[in-house]
């Protein structure tokens, strides 16, 4: 095992997760949405946190950074153009910055659409992936900052991301995001073979996050926005590609 990682909820539907480096013992926390949890789950663990990876400034992804800052003297990174916006932060980084947690090595990719400076952490060896609020397991965050071109752009990074990349996202949304999702493809059996999954881990308690990419270019219908059977499902065949992305992100603003 290259990396280690302890998924925890957190506030009303965020996830904690913590990433740990078995060469070093070296920890990062993905985001800190509070500082509660994270303890919780170092404590359970065992592992020592030195380094907090900020993806975006929102209160939900930042409450906890002060708290664990002062409590573990962690490092804290956060994204370049919006660091102004998080608080304390030690290192600003932006695309093809790399970040060390302990000997793993992790790469900077811009994902901007969900917040204006949005970051998302991509580790190749382990084929890890952390993309707060930007991918979600078949769903994508809301555009908030920037514009749906914008957000398609971003996408298009991840989805390029190996098929077999374990993705975290920030929020546990796959149940609404696949009653959505049916909406615009009822008959793309990925999807229908997912859902079934994820109903039965939901039901036994467990969370439905990390998937991969593969899986998720496969169900999701914001990544899918230039196939041609989405496109026909909204009736938008000879738009560019990113249109027919925000015209999916605002039926599901609707739904
Ligand atoms: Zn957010």
């Amino acid at each position: 095992m290259l990396a280690h990682t302890y998924l925890f909820p957190c506030l009303k539907d965020n996830y904690g997760v913590l990433v740990q480096d078995p060469e070093t013992g070296a920890t990062a926390a993905i985001d800190a949405p509070e500082a509660g949890p994270v303890e919780a789950a170092l404590a359970k663990t065992g592992w020592r946190l030195t380094d907090i990876l900020v993806t975006h400034h929102h209160n939900d992804h930042t409450a906890g950074i002060g708290a664990l800052k002062v409590q573990h003297q962690c490092r804290v990174v956060a994204p370049r153009n919006e660091a102004q916006r998080i608080s304390p932060v030690d290192e600003k980084v932006g695309e093809g910055d790399v970040v060390h947690v302990g000997s793993l090595l992790g790469r900077v990719i811009e994902t901007p659409g969900h917040t204006s400076g949005h970051i998302s952490y991509f580790f190749p060896a382990a084929k890890l992936a952390f993309v707060g609020d930007t991918l979600f397991s078949i769903g994508c965050g809301r555009v908030i900052e920037g514009n749906p071109e914008m957000m398609w752009q971003s996408l298009l990074k991840l989805r390029g991301l190996p098929d077999d990349t374990r993705f975290y996202c920030g929020h546990e949304y796959t149940d609404a995001n696949i009653r959505f999702a049916k909406t615009i493809e009822p008959y793309n059996k990925a999807l229908a073979a997912r859902a079934a999954e994820v109903a039965q881990q939901l039901a036994a308690g467990k969370p439905t996050i990390p998937t991969t990419i593969g899986a998720e270019k496969a169900e999701n219908p914001f990544l899918r926005a230039d196939m041609p059977e989405v496109r026909k499902a909204v009736a938008l065949a000879a738009v560019p590609r990113w249109k027919v992305f925000a015209e999916i992100r605002e039926r599901k603003n609707r739904f």
